[in-house]
Protein backbone atom coordinates (compact mmCIF):
# COMPACT_ATOMS: atom_id res chain seq x y z
CA UNK A 1 0.00 0.00 0.00
CA UNK A 2 1.23 3.52 -1.08
CA UNK A 3 0.98 6.41 1.11
CA UNK A 4 0.95 9.82 1.29
CA UNK A 5 -0.34 9.89 -2.32
CA UNK A 6 -2.41 12.93 -3.40
CA UNK A 7 -3.91 13.20 -7.05
CA UNK A 8 -4.69 16.52 -8.94
CA UNK A 9 -7.75 17.75 -7.55
CA UNK A 10 -9.01 18.52 -11.12
CA UNK A 11 -8.53 14.52 -11.74
CA UNK A 12 -10.28 13.85 -8.35
CA UNK A 13 -13.35 15.96 -8.90
CA UNK A 14 -14.36 14.79 -12.33
CA UNK A 15 -13.52 11.08 -10.93
CA UNK A 16 -15.88 11.64 -8.14
CA UNK A 17 -18.54 12.70 -10.44
CA UNK A 18 -19.06 10.08 -12.81
CA UNK A 19 -22.64 8.64 -12.31
CA UNK A 20 -22.73 5.51 -10.34
CA UNK A 21 -18.99 5.30 -10.10
CA UNK A 22 -18.00 4.18 -6.23
CA UNK A 23 -14.94 6.91 -6.45
CA UNK A 24 -13.81 5.91 -2.86
CA UNK A 25 -13.11 2.33 -4.19
CA UNK A 26 -10.89 3.62 -7.10
CA UNK A 27 -9.05 5.54 -4.99
CA UNK A 28 -8.46 3.16 -2.87
CA UNK A 29 -7.27 0.78 -5.50
CA UNK A 30 -4.92 3.91 -6.56
CA UNK A 31 -2.75 3.37 -3.51
CA UNK A 32 -2.59 -0.37 -3.70
CA UNK A 33 0.50 -1.53 -5.73
CA UNK A 34 -0.06 -2.31 -9.42
CA UNK A 35 -0.05 -5.98 -10.31
CA UNK A 36 2.76 -7.77 -12.06
CA UNK A 37 1.89 -9.22 -15.57
CA UNK A 38 3.65 -11.05 -18.93
CA UNK A 39 1.96 -11.82 -21.69
CA UNK A 40 4.21 -15.07 -23.35
CA UNK A 41 5.18 -15.91 -27.00
CA UNK A 42 3.51 -18.76 -28.05
CA UNK A 43 5.36 -18.93 -31.28
CA UNK A 44 8.94 -19.78 -28.83
CA UNK A 45 7.06 -21.08 -25.39
CA UNK A 46 3.92 -22.01 -24.08
CA UNK A 47 2.08 -21.77 -20.61
CA UNK A 48 3.37 -24.91 -18.82
CA UNK A 49 7.29 -23.70 -19.27
CA UNK A 50 6.07 -20.10 -18.21
CA UNK A 51 4.41 -21.41 -15.01
CA UNK A 52 7.63 -23.18 -14.56
CA UNK A 53 9.65 -20.26 -15.29
CA UNK A 54 7.89 -18.05 -12.68
CA UNK A 55 6.41 -20.58 -9.94
CA UNK A 56 3.31 -22.78 -10.41
CA UNK A 57 -0.05 -21.96 -9.88
CA UNK A 58 0.16 -18.20 -11.87
CA UNK A 59 -3.13 -16.61 -12.37
CA UNK A 60 -4.11 -16.07 -15.86
CA UNK A 61 -5.22 -12.69 -16.94
CA UNK A 62 -8.83 -13.67 -18.22
CA UNK A 63 -9.00 -12.03 -21.19
CA UNK A 64 -6.41 -13.57 -23.05
CA UNK A 65 -5.13 -17.18 -24.00
CA UNK A 66 -0.94 -15.98 -23.04
CA UNK A 67 -1.00 -13.51 -19.53
CA UNK A 68 -0.61 -14.25 -16.63
CA UNK A 69 -0.15 -12.48 -13.26
CA UNK A 70 2.95 -12.79 -11.04
CA UNK A 71 2.58 -12.80 -7.01
CA UNK A 72 5.60 -10.42 -7.26
CA UNK A 73 7.95 -8.85 -9.62
CA UNK A 74 10.91 -10.79 -10.36
CA UNK A 75 14.44 -8.90 -11.19
CA UNK A 76 13.15 -9.39 -15.39
CA UNK A 77 16.61 -8.56 -17.28
CA UNK A 78 18.13 -11.60 -15.33
CA UNK A 79 15.94 -13.83 -17.14
CA UNK A 80 17.07 -15.15 -19.99
CA UNK A 81 14.16 -15.61 -21.55
CA UNK A 82 12.93 -12.21 -21.45
CA UNK A 83 16.27 -11.30 -23.91
CA UNK A 84 15.54 -14.48 -25.83
CA UNK A 85 11.15 -12.96 -26.21
CA UNK A 86 9.86 -15.65 -24.55
CA UNK A 87 7.71 -13.16 -23.20
CA UNK A 88 7.04 -9.89 -22.61
CA UNK A 89 6.11 -7.67 -19.53
CA UNK A 90 3.01 -6.00 -19.89
CA UNK A 91 0.28 -4.62 -18.02
CA UNK A 92 -2.84 -7.24 -18.13
CA UNK A 93 -5.70 -4.25 -19.46
CA UNK A 94 -4.00 -3.35 -21.90
CA UNK A 95 -4.20 -7.27 -22.97
CA UNK A 96 -7.92 -6.46 -23.79
CA UNK A 97 -6.78 -5.76 -27.36
CA UNK A 98 -7.02 -9.70 -27.94
CA UNK A 99 -10.59 -9.64 -27.52
CA UNK A 100 -11.01 -6.78 -30.37
CA UNK A 101 -8.44 -8.86 -32.90
CA UNK A 102 -10.31 -12.30 -32.50
CA UNK A 103 -14.05 -11.05 -32.33
CA UNK A 104 -13.74 -8.51 -35.05
CA UNK A 105 -11.96 -11.80 -37.25
CA UNK A 106 -8.64 -9.41 -37.64
CA UNK A 107 -6.41 -12.72 -37.63
CA UNK A 108 -7.87 -13.91 -41.17
CA UNK A 109 -4.99 -14.25 -43.49
CA UNK A 110 -3.68 -11.90 -45.74
CA UNK A 111 -4.27 -8.39 -44.53
CA UNK A 112 -2.23 -5.21 -43.82
CA UNK A 113 -2.68 -3.44 -40.36
CA UNK A 114 -0.83 -0.83 -38.86
CA UNK A 115 0.24 -0.30 -35.49
CA UNK A 116 0.25 3.65 -35.30
CA UNK A 117 1.97 4.58 -31.84
CA UNK A 118 4.35 1.47 -31.28
CA UNK A 119 6.98 1.72 -28.84
CA UNK A 120 8.00 -0.09 -26.69
CA UNK A 121 6.19 -2.83 -28.49
CA UNK A 122 3.53 -4.28 -25.90
CA UNK A 123 0.40 -4.26 -28.14
CA UNK A 124 2.67 -4.82 -31.63
CA UNK A 125 4.07 -7.77 -29.95
CA UNK A 126 0.78 -9.12 -29.02
CA UNK A 127 -0.60 -8.37 -32.52
CA UNK A 128 2.19 -10.30 -33.79
CA UNK A 129 0.56 -13.15 -31.94
CA UNK A 130 -2.61 -13.02 -32.82
CA UNK A 131 -2.57 -12.09 -36.66
CA UNK A 132 -2.20 -14.11 -39.48
CA UNK A 133 1.43 -14.65 -40.15
CA UNK A 134 0.80 -13.95 -43.60
CA UNK A 135 -0.65 -10.40 -42.84
CA UNK A 136 1.57 -7.59 -43.35
CA UNK A 137 2.35 -5.80 -40.24
CA UNK A 138 3.73 -2.56 -39.98
CA UNK A 139 4.97 -1.06 -36.63
CA UNK A 140 5.40 2.26 -36.22
CA UNK A 141 6.68 4.71 -33.64
CA UNK A 142 7.02 8.72 -34.37
CA UNK A 143 9.97 9.37 -31.63
CA UNK A 144 13.03 7.97 -32.95
CA UNK A 145 14.97 6.89 -29.40
CA UNK A 146 11.67 5.17 -29.18
CA UNK A 147 11.74 3.57 -32.41
CA UNK A 148 14.82 1.79 -31.53
CA UNK A 149 13.39 0.26 -28.37
CA UNK A 150 10.54 -0.93 -30.20
CA UNK A 151 13.20 -2.92 -33.37
CA UNK A 152 14.70 -4.25 -29.96
CA UNK A 153 11.72 -5.74 -28.63
CA UNK A 154 10.10 -6.49 -32.53
CA UNK A 155 13.00 -8.61 -33.15
CA UNK A 156 13.23 -10.59 -29.99
CA UNK A 157 9.99 -11.46 -30.43
CA UNK A 158 10.87 -13.30 -33.36
CA UNK A 159 8.21 -12.74 -36.95
CA UNK A 160 9.00 -11.69 -40.33
CA UNK A 161 6.15 -10.37 -41.37
CA UNK A 162 6.84 -6.98 -39.77
CA UNK A 163 7.81 -3.91 -41.06
CA UNK A 164 8.76 -0.92 -38.59
CA UNK A 165 8.76 2.55 -39.53
CA UNK A 166 9.96 5.46 -37.63
CA UNK A 167 7.81 8.70 -39.01
CA UNK A 168 4.54 10.57 -38.43
CA UNK A 169 1.42 8.96 -38.84
CA UNK A 170 0.69 11.65 -41.26
CA UNK A 171 2.49 9.96 -44.06
CA UNK A 172 0.37 6.51 -43.69
CA UNK A 173 -3.16 8.89 -44.47
CA UNK A 174 -1.78 10.71 -47.61
CA UNK A 175 -2.32 7.83 -49.44
CA UNK A 176 -6.44 6.78 -49.75
CA UNK A 177 -7.47 2.89 -48.40
CA UNK A 178 -4.88 0.73 -48.11
CA UNK A 179 -4.76 -0.56 -44.67
CA UNK A 180 -7.71 -3.49 -43.25
CA UNK A 181 -7.08 -2.14 -39.69
CA UNK A 182 -4.88 0.98 -37.33
CA UNK A 183 -4.80 0.34 -34.36
CA UNK A 184 -4.18 3.70 -32.56
CA UNK A 185 -3.01 3.65 -28.94
CA UNK A 186 -2.52 6.96 -28.84
CA UNK A 187 -0.21 9.26 -26.38
CA UNK A 188 -2.42 10.58 -23.72
CA UNK A 189 -2.74 12.24 -20.45
CA UNK A 190 -2.12 8.88 -18.70
CA UNK A 191 -4.22 8.92 -15.79
CA UNK A 192 -4.35 5.00 -15.77
CA UNK A 193 -0.63 4.76 -14.54
CA UNK A 194 -0.61 6.83 -11.91
CA UNK A 195 -0.30 4.28 -9.49
CA UNK A 196 2.16 2.58 -11.80
CA UNK A 197 4.69 5.36 -12.16
CA UNK A 198 4.49 8.26 -9.76
CA UNK A 199 5.64 10.65 -12.31
CA UNK A 200 2.57 10.09 -14.62
CA UNK A 201 0.29 12.06 -11.50
CA UNK A 202 3.15 14.78 -11.48
CA UNK A 203 3.02 15.61 -14.92
CA UNK A 204 -0.82 16.15 -15.66
CA UNK A 205 -2.57 19.25 -15.78
CA UNK A 206 -5.29 20.10 -17.17
CA UNK A 207 -3.83 22.35 -20.07
CA UNK A 208 -1.74 18.63 -20.83
CA UNK A 209 -4.89 16.63 -21.10
CA UNK A 210 -6.40 19.22 -23.46
CA UNK A 211 -3.11 19.30 -25.57
CA UNK A 212 -4.10 14.97 -25.61
CA UNK A 213 -6.90 14.96 -26.98
CA UNK A 214 -6.35 17.51 -29.28
CA UNK A 215 -3.13 15.39 -30.63
CA UNK A 216 -5.40 12.34 -30.98
CA UNK A 217 -7.92 13.91 -33.07
CA UNK A 218 -5.07 15.18 -35.38
CA UNK A 219 -3.75 11.39 -35.02
CA UNK A 220 -7.25 10.17 -35.62
CA UNK A 221 -8.27 12.33 -38.99
CA UNK A 222 -4.45 12.29 -40.35
CA UNK A 223 -5.09 7.81 -40.30
CA UNK A 224 -8.36 7.89 -41.50
CA UNK A 225 -8.49 8.44 -45.27
CA UNK A 226 -5.60 5.15 -45.30
CA UNK A 227 -8.71 2.83 -43.82
CA UNK A 228 -9.93 0.95 -46.72
CA UNK A 229 -13.64 0.54 -46.60
CA UNK A 230 -15.17 -1.71 -43.99
CA UNK A 231 -11.82 -0.93 -42.51
CA UNK A 232 -11.44 -1.15 -38.50
CA UNK A 233 -9.63 1.39 -36.48
CA UNK A 234 -8.55 0.06 -32.59
CA UNK A 235 -8.56 3.25 -30.26
CA UNK A 236 -6.87 2.84 -26.81
CA UNK A 237 -5.76 5.02 -24.54
CA UNK A 238 -4.48 4.55 -20.93
CA UNK A 239 -6.50 7.98 -19.11
CA UNK A 240 -9.85 7.71 -18.03
CA UNK A 241 -10.31 11.52 -19.22
CA UNK A 242 -14.19 10.76 -21.53
CA UNK A 243 -12.61 13.82 -23.53
CA UNK A 244 -9.66 11.45 -24.63
CA UNK A 245 -11.61 8.60 -24.84
CA UNK A 246 -15.39 8.16 -25.77
CA UNK A 247 -16.31 11.82 -26.22
CA UNK A 248 -13.46 12.60 -28.83
CA UNK A 249 -14.11 9.64 -31.02
CA UNK A 250 -18.12 10.28 -31.17
CA UNK A 251 -17.14 13.54 -31.76
CA UNK A 252 -14.23 11.96 -34.69
CA UNK A 253 -17.34 10.30 -35.86
CA UNK A 254 -19.71 13.08 -36.48
CA UNK A 255 -16.94 13.80 -39.12
CA UNK A 256 -16.32 10.61 -40.44
CA UNK A 257 -18.35 8.08 -42.52
CA UNK A 258 -18.13 5.34 -39.54
CA UNK A 259 -19.54 3.20 -36.77
CA UNK A 260 -18.62 1.91 -33.30
CA UNK A 261 -18.61 -1.95 -33.10
CA UNK A 262 -19.77 -3.31 -29.91
CA UNK A 263 -17.72 -5.96 -28.34
CA UNK A 264 -19.05 -9.07 -26.41
CA UNK A 265 -16.80 -8.79 -22.88
CA UNK A 266 -17.74 -11.23 -19.80
CA UNK A 267 -19.56 -9.52 -17.10
CA UNK A 268 -17.20 -11.75 -14.53
CA UNK A 269 -14.54 -9.37 -16.07
CA UNK A 270 -15.51 -5.81 -14.63
CA UNK A 271 -14.93 -4.00 -17.67
CA UNK A 272 -17.09 -1.32 -17.61
CA UNK A 273 -19.22 -0.26 -20.99
CA UNK A 274 -19.90 3.59 -21.74
CA UNK A 275 -22.19 4.50 -24.32
CA UNK A 276 -22.84 8.01 -26.06
CA UNK A 277 -24.95 8.47 -29.03
CA UNK A 278 -22.39 6.93 -31.27
CA UNK A 279 -19.69 5.15 -29.48
CA UNK A 280 -19.61 2.30 -27.28
CA UNK A 281 -16.13 1.97 -25.67
CA UNK A 282 -14.77 0.05 -22.62
CA UNK A 283 -13.34 0.89 -19.46
CA UNK A 284 -10.84 -0.85 -17.12
CA UNK A 285 -10.57 0.53 -13.89
CA UNK A 286 -8.09 -0.27 -11.32
CA UNK A 287 -10.84 -1.46 -8.46
CA UNK A 288 -12.95 -3.58 -10.76
CA UNK A 289 -10.20 -4.84 -13.64
CA UNK A 290 -6.80 -6.85 -11.74
CA UNK A 291 -4.96 -4.10 -13.91
CA UNK A 292 -4.23 -0.69 -14.81
CA UNK A 293 -6.61 2.01 -16.43
CA UNK A 294 -7.62 1.30 -20.22
CA UNK A 295 -9.72 2.74 -22.43
CA UNK A 296 -10.66 0.62 -25.49
CA UNK A 297 -12.85 1.83 -28.63
CA UNK A 298 -13.70 -0.06 -31.85
CA UNK A 299 -14.70 2.01 -35.45
CA UNK A 300 -15.37 0.70 -38.52
CA UNK A 301 -14.80 2.55 -41.85
CA UNK A 302 -18.23 2.72 -43.65
CA UNK A 303 -17.68 3.74 -46.90
CA UNK A 304 -14.30 4.95 -48.46
CA UNK A 305 -13.72 7.11 -51.72
CA UNK A 306 -11.44 5.10 -53.18
CA UNK A 307 -9.85 1.89 -52.77
CA UNK A 308 -6.09 2.19 -53.33
CA UNK A 309 -3.71 -0.65 -55.31
CA UNK A 310 -0.50 0.16 -54.33
CA UNK A 311 2.17 0.72 -57.41
CA UNK A 312 5.60 1.87 -56.97
CA UNK A 313 7.55 3.13 -59.55
CA UNK A 314 11.15 0.90 -58.87
CA UNK A 315 11.61 -1.24 -56.12
CA UNK A 316 14.86 -0.75 -54.03
CA UNK A 317 14.94 -4.68 -53.52
CA UNK A 318 17.63 -6.63 -55.76
CA UNK A 319 16.99 -10.36 -56.26
CA UNK A 320 19.70 -12.41 -54.34
CA UNK A 321 22.62 -12.90 -56.27
CA UNK A 322 22.76 -16.47 -57.22
CA UNK A 323 26.10 -17.49 -54.60
CA UNK A 324 24.23 -16.46 -51.49
CA UNK A 325 21.35 -17.98 -52.08
CA UNK A 326 22.29 -20.94 -49.87
CA UNK A 327 20.85 -18.99 -46.73
CA UNK A 328 17.03 -19.45 -47.75
CA UNK A 329 17.95 -23.40 -45.88
CA UNK A 330 18.28 -21.17 -42.69
CA UNK A 331 14.79 -20.72 -42.45
CA UNK A 332 10.99 -21.89 -42.80
CA UNK A 333 9.12 -19.57 -43.76
CA UNK A 334 7.54 -18.90 -47.35
CA UNK A 335 9.26 -15.61 -47.45
CA UNK A 336 11.74 -14.57 -50.77
CA UNK A 337 15.25 -13.08 -50.33
CA UNK A 338 16.42 -10.15 -51.66
CA UNK A 339 19.07 -7.99 -51.49
CA UNK A 340 19.07 -4.55 -50.45
CA UNK A 341 22.60 -3.03 -50.34
CA UNK A 342 24.67 -5.81 -48.20
CA UNK A 343 21.42 -6.77 -46.57
CA UNK A 344 19.91 -10.08 -47.27
CA UNK A 345 16.34 -9.82 -46.36
CA UNK A 346 13.59 -12.19 -46.20
CA UNK A 347 10.28 -10.75 -47.04
CA UNK A 348 6.68 -11.96 -47.91
CA UNK A 349 6.76 -11.69 -51.71
CA UNK A 350 2.50 -10.97 -52.10
CA UNK A 351 3.17 -8.06 -49.98
CA UNK A 352 6.19 -6.32 -51.75
CA UNK A 353 4.03 -3.44 -53.53
CA UNK A 354 3.23 -2.25 -50.09
CA UNK A 355 6.66 -2.56 -48.48
CA UNK A 356 8.09 -0.82 -51.68
CA UNK A 357 5.41 2.04 -50.74
CA UNK A 358 6.64 2.26 -47.59
CA UNK A 359 10.36 2.04 -48.55
CA UNK A 360 9.25 5.77 -50.89
CA UNK A 361 6.96 7.37 -48.11
CA UNK A 362 8.10 6.23 -44.50
CA UNK A 363 11.12 6.20 -42.82
CA UNK A 364 12.05 2.23 -42.48
CA UNK A 365 13.87 1.00 -39.72
CA UNK A 366 13.83 -2.62 -40.79
CA UNK A 367 12.08 -5.01 -42.89
CA UNK A 368 10.77 -8.39 -42.87
CA UNK A 369 13.88 -10.52 -41.33
CA UNK A 370 17.21 -9.43 -41.71
CA UNK A 371 19.15 -12.30 -42.48
CA UNK A 372 22.36 -11.31 -42.37
CA UNK A 373 24.82 -9.16 -43.80
CA UNK A 374 27.54 -9.70 -47.08
CA UNK A 375 30.78 -9.09 -45.70
CA UNK A 376 33.87 -10.15 -48.12
CA UNK A 377 31.88 -12.57 -49.95
CA UNK A 378 30.56 -14.03 -47.10
CA UNK A 379 27.16 -13.95 -44.96
CA UNK A 380 27.31 -12.96 -41.52
CA UNK A 381 23.83 -14.18 -40.12
CA UNK A 382 22.58 -11.53 -38.21
CA UNK A 383 20.79 -11.42 -34.38
CA UNK A 384 17.72 -10.83 -35.83
CA UNK A 385 17.96 -14.76 -37.73
CA UNK A 386 18.90 -16.19 -34.47
CA UNK A 387 15.96 -14.95 -32.63
CA UNK A 388 13.56 -15.82 -35.54
CA UNK A 389 11.00 -18.04 -35.02
CA UNK A 390 11.64 -19.20 -38.46
CA UNK A 391 15.45 -20.11 -38.15
CA UNK A 392 15.63 -23.91 -38.61
CA UNK A 393 16.11 -25.99 -36.26
CA UNK A 394 19.91 -27.23 -36.18
CA UNK A 395 21.12 -25.23 -39.35
CA UNK A 396 23.77 -23.53 -37.03
CA UNK A 397 26.04 -25.70 -33.89
CA UNK A 398 24.37 -25.13 -30.63
CA UNK A 399 26.09 -24.22 -27.30
CA UNK A 400 24.26 -24.89 -24.69
CA UNK A 401 24.66 -22.38 -21.45
CA UNK A 402 24.04 -22.11 -17.78
CA UNK A 403 22.21 -19.57 -16.71
CA UNK A 404 25.23 -17.67 -15.39
CA UNK A 405 27.36 -18.04 -18.75
CA UNK A 406 24.41 -16.83 -20.65
CA UNK A 407 23.93 -13.70 -18.64
CA UNK A 408 27.84 -13.22 -19.42
CA UNK A 409 26.95 -13.97 -23.05
CA UNK A 410 24.42 -11.20 -22.64
CA UNK A 411 26.52 -8.53 -21.08
CA UNK A 412 28.63 -9.16 -24.15
CA UNK A 413 31.56 -10.74 -21.45
CA UNK A 414 34.03 -12.89 -22.53
CA UNK A 415 34.16 -16.35 -20.67
CA UNK A 416 35.86 -19.53 -21.12
CA UNK A 417 33.52 -22.22 -21.83
CA UNK A 418 34.59 -25.67 -22.63
CA UNK A 419 31.69 -26.43 -25.46
CA UNK A 420 33.60 -22.93 -27.37
CA UNK A 421 36.29 -24.21 -27.01
CA UNK A 422 35.47 -27.54 -28.81
CA UNK A 423 33.20 -25.90 -31.37
CA UNK A 424 33.75 -25.84 -34.95
CA UNK A 425 35.31 -22.49 -36.52
CA UNK A 426 32.53 -20.90 -37.55
CA UNK A 427 28.94 -19.58 -36.63
CA UNK A 428 27.52 -21.06 -33.50
CA UNK A 429 24.08 -20.73 -31.88
CA UNK A 430 24.38 -19.75 -28.26
CA UNK A 431 21.37 -21.39 -26.29
CA UNK A 432 20.12 -21.37 -22.38
CA UNK A 433 17.35 -24.51 -22.50
CA UNK A 434 15.43 -23.80 -25.50
CA UNK A 435 16.40 -19.72 -25.49
CA UNK A 436 18.11 -19.02 -28.32
CA UNK A 437 20.71 -15.67 -27.28
CA UNK A 438 22.31 -14.80 -30.11
CA UNK A 439 25.62 -16.00 -32.25
CA UNK A 440 29.07 -16.15 -32.06
CA UNK A 441 31.66 -16.04 -34.87
CA UNK A 442 34.45 -19.09 -33.45
CA UNK A 443 38.06 -18.24 -35.47
CA UNK A 444 40.47 -20.81 -34.08
CA UNK A 445 41.05 -20.41 -30.70
CA UNK A 446 39.30 -16.96 -29.64
CA UNK A 447 35.21 -16.16 -30.84
CA UNK A 448 33.13 -12.99 -31.74
CA UNK A 449 30.12 -12.76 -29.54
CA UNK A 450 27.71 -11.32 -32.17
CA UNK A 451 25.24 -9.82 -29.28
CA UNK A 452 24.31 -6.22 -30.63
CA UNK A 453 26.53 -4.10 -28.06
CA UNK A 454 23.33 -1.72 -27.91
CA UNK A 455 21.25 -4.53 -26.88
CA UNK A 456 23.67 -6.17 -24.04
CA UNK A 457 22.96 -5.78 -20.03
CA UNK A 458 24.33 -3.29 -18.80
CA UNK A 459 23.27 -4.56 -15.37
CA UNK A 460 26.45 -5.84 -12.47
CA UNK A 461 25.83 -9.35 -11.73
CA UNK A 462 25.87 -10.45 -8.60
N1 LIG B 1 1.37 0.89 -28.07
C1 LIG B 1 2.50 0.99 -27.17
C2 LIG B 1 2.63 -0.29 -26.40
O1 LIG B 1 1.63 -1.02 -26.25
O2 LIG B 1 3.75 -0.60 -25.96
C3 LIG B 1 2.37 2.19 -26.26
C4 LIG B 1 2.15 3.45 -27.00
S1 LIG B 1 2.14 4.88 -26.02
C5 LIG B 1 0.62 4.80 -25.25
C6 LIG B 1 1.91 6.11 -27.22
C7 LIG B 1 3.05 6.26 -28.20
O3 LIG B 1 2.72 7.32 -29.10
C8 LIG B 1 4.37 6.62 -27.59
O4 LIG B 1 5.35 5.71 -27.97
C9 LIG B 1 4.68 8.01 -28.14
O5 LIG B 1 6.05 8.20 -28.40
C10 LIG B 1 3.89 8.04 -29.40
N2 LIG B 1 3.56 9.41 -29.85
C11 LIG B 1 3.84 10.57 -29.24
N3 LIG B 1 3.40 11.61 -29.98
C12 LIG B 1 2.86 11.10 -31.08
C13 LIG B 1 2.27 11.65 -32.23
N4 LIG B 1 2.13 12.97 -32.38
N5 LIG B 1 1.86 10.82 -33.17
C14 LIG B 1 1.98 9.48 -33.02
N6 LIG B 1 2.52 8.89 -31.94
C15 LIG B 1 2.96 9.70 -30.99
Amino acid sequence: MKENFSWPPHFVSRIQARKGFDAQAFFKALQEDAPISIRFNPLKTNAEEIQTLFENNLENVPWTETGFYLPNRPNFTLLPALHGGHFYVQEASSMLLEQAIIQTKLNQPKLTILDACAAPGGKSTHLLSLLSRDTLFVSNEVIKSRASVLHENLTKWGHSNVVITNSDPSIFGKTEGWLDAIIVDAPCSGEGLFRKDAHASEEWSVNNAQLCAQRQTRILEDLWPALKENGLLIYSTCTYNPDENENNLTRFIKNNNAESIELNLQNVWGIEIVKTESIIGYYCFPHLVKGEGFFLSVLRKKSAMSHAKLKSKKSVFTSLEKKHTYVKEWINDSSTLFQYKDQILALPIEHIPTIDFLTQHAYLISCGLMMGEIKQNKVIPSHALALSIALKENEFPFIDLEKEEALLFLRKDQFNHDAINQAENGFNLMRYHNVHLGFINKISNRYNNLYPPEWRIRMELK
